[in-house]
């Protein structure tokens, strides 16, 4: 079983649209499992239309409590919080939840054992089936931070269901940008598609999300998104690949039909043969045979 992770430096560059029709030709040849790890903004079910098999709520951290019952207001817990979630009070001290940032060290400092740490619940994550494979996809709470252990939750559910059917392909739409959920979508893979689209800082972006791939040598392929809006950029991305040894794996242009055809909740190779869907499947082409070398 292969796996194979599409990236972008950043967000807007088309990497769902190139998933999605990614997905759609490769179940067309091979046994395929789906990931979104995109815990952030989960796109990949708008054009997979999913249905939902089994949701499972994901925890985060935990948070203290104090038990007023317990607590003899010594105070010892006030000196310990670096982060000024403990609020003093008379008879008894109280956590600031949102101020809490889950470091236990009052839970161990505390001389009666008031403090209890709560686990808390950061989202779910969820099993999918669609008509191109399994899904496995997340929703992470709005002001929740762990998306890059999220991510992994994500990944390694897929990554046992793919093992465990015999699957030929993982196929993982990562994060855009760089951190904690980019490294966690990139840990495991065999190979990432990096999108990147011509413009100013195009090259920079994808600097940057190639250093993530190189340190966890995962070998990379580069797909110039609406490589024909700024040919000028475009070359300077190719120019920069060759620099650094890295094959181009397509050139899309831009096409309209494109956007049409996530508005129509389909991917862009299931609606239309225009020339991004052409360049796509020739991207599949090269993509597929690079993961078999
Ligand atoms: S350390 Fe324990 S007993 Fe002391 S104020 Fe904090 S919760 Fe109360
Ligand atoms: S768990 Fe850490 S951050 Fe939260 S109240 Fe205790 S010491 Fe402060």
């Amino acid at each position: 079983m292969k796996q194979l992770v599409i990236l972008s430096g950043k967000g807007g560059t088309g990497k769902t649209s190139i998933a999605a029709a990614l997905a759609h030709l490769a179940s067309s040849e091979m046994r395929l499992v789906l990931a979104d790890a995109d815990v952030d903004a989960a796109n990949l079910e708008l054009v997979l239309a999913p249905t939902r098999v089994e949701e499972h709520p994901f925890e985060g951290g935990s948070i203290a409590e104090i038990s007023p019952d317990k607590c003899v207001a010594c105070g010892v817990c006030e000196e310990v919080c670096r982060f000024d979630a403990i609020i003093p009070g008379d008879r008894f001290y109280q956590v600031d939840r949102l101020a809490c940032e889950g470091c236990a060290a009052c839970f161990y400092q505390c001389p009666e054992q008031a403090i209890q740490m709560i686990p808390q619940q950061a989202g779910e994550w969820y099993r999918s089936d669609t008509r191109f494979g399994p899904l496995f996809h997340a929703h992470l709470f709005a002001g929740q931070e762990n998306s890059g252990k999220l991510v992994t939750m994500v990944k390694q559910q897929a990554r046992l269901l793919a093992l465990d059917t015999g699957a030929d392909l993982l196929l993982v739409d990562g994060p855009p940008g760089i951190g904690c959920p980019v490294i966690s979508a990139s840990a495991g893979a065999d190979m990432a598609l990096l999108v990147a689209e011509p413009t100013i800082s195009g090259v920079h972006d994808l600097d940057r999300v190639l250093a993530t791939t190189d340190h966890f040598g995962v070998p990379a392929r580069v797909l110039i998104n609406k490589a024909d809006i700024n040919p000028a950029r475009a070359e300077e991305i190719e120019a920069f690949c060759r620099e650094r040894e890295i094959p181009i794996a397509g050139r899309v242009p831009y096409d309209t039909t494109v956007t049409k055809a996530m508005v129509n909740g389909q991917p862009i190779t299931a609606y239309a043969d225009g020339p991004a869907a052409e360049a796509l499947r020739r991207a599949w082409a090269h993509l597929r045979e690079a993961l078999r070398s």
